[in-house]
């Protein structure tokens, strides 16, 4: 059964006035959701954090179990004690960071001075990333400080994680960043 938003107000409103309406004969018995009918019976449901801001609402992600493990909802978690089911616009919208015909799907490159983008290959993207940060850190790595101190830090090279990121990538990628000895390490939730 497919069900758009305005269906599922209009049969919410139908299945409440009929309660209503029965209440004169005490008819109290559970109203089902069809909602939550559908999403439990074909998605398997995951917690998440919203990604966007400092306020960290709680999510959950609806994937379906059809084989493709695609994203099919995303709704604020009413277990979460920050937002209690409830979700800004922004926070909303989160299913368009994996379910977008929009994103970019191969790493782009600029060339320095250039006005371009050019799409480049995996392969290619990674081994000049890994270059350039080597490059970089072991022109900048400091074994110890002023006072003698050990302190294994690289203060030449800082990270700024992505918006898109969700709560476990940004614990992984800042462990990465921190193996490296970067101190610089933020997250656009934080600016
Ligand atoms: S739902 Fe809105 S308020 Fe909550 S964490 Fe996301 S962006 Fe922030």
């Amino acid at each position: 059964m497919k069900l758009n938003r305005r269906d599922f107000i209009k049969i919410s409103g139908a299945t409440a006035a009929g309660v209503a309406v029965s209440g004169l004969g005490f008819d109290l018995s559970p109203v089902k959701s069809h909602a939550q009918i559908l999403k439990t019976k074909y998605a398997k449901e995951t917690t998440t954090i919203c990604c966007y801001c400092a306020v960290g609402c709680g999510a959950i992600v609806h994937t379906s179990k059809r084989g493709d493990g695609r994203v099919i909802n995303i709704e604020g978690d009413p277990d979460h004690v920050i937002n209690r089911g409830s979700l800004c616009s922004k926070g909303a919208s989160i299913k368009q960071l994996v379910e977008n015909e929009n994103r970019l799907t191969e790493p782009m490159y600029r060339a320095p001075y250039s006005d371009k983008w050019e799409t480049v290959s995996w392969e290619w993207a990674l081994g000049k990333i890994a270059k350039n940060v080597k490059e970089t850190r072991d022109k900048g790595f400091t074994k110890k400080n002023a006072k003698g101190q050990v302190v294994n830090r690289v203060t030449n090279i800082a990270s700024v994680g992505s918006a898109a990121l969700d709560n476990e990538e940004c614990w992984i990628y800042q462990a990465l960043m921190r193996s490296l000895g970067l101190v610089y390490v933020e997250h656009q939730a934080r600016i």
